[in-house]
């Protein structure tokens, strides 16, 4: 855990948030600022601080969030149509430096993003 880190206090229960999933490897939980209709986050608790920081050894980690999402997408009635996005620095519009998939649905979606 980075004590710093707003995912990794959310992930340790410090600071609430609308947790939708949980396990022993994985958290997701609805975004504060909702882009679309269903918009909501997974993370893994371990503290990676985005794409870029990916190694070899969380491969299987980032497999389950992406399988998480579209469990999650489907539970939310957007199964069939859903965005998954992964910012990876500021200039990309990453704002928290813990890696997380916004899943967003509900709504058509524009291409190309922003
Ligand atoms: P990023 O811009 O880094 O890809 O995405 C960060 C996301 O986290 C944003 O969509 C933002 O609305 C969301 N977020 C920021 N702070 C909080 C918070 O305290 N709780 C929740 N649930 N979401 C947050
Ligand atoms: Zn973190």
């Amino acid at each position: 855990m980075d004590s710093n880190c707003l995912f990794c206090k959310i992930a340790a229960g410090e600071i609430p948030a609308e947790i939708i999933f949980e396990d022993d490897d994985l958290l997701a939980f609805m975004d504060i600022a909702p882009q679309a209709p269903v918009h909501f986050l997974v993370i893994p608790k371990k503290h990676i601080p985005g794409p870029a920081a990916v190694e070899e050894q969380d491969q299987k980690l980032i497999g389950k969030m992406m399988q998480l999402g579209a469990r999650m997408a489907a539970d939310k009635g957007i199964g069939d149509n859903f965005r998954l996005v992964f910012n990876n620095g500021a200039e990309a519009g990453q704002t928290v430096f813990h890696i997380h998939m916004h899943i967003l649905g509900g709504r058509n979606m524009g291409w190309p993003p922003g």
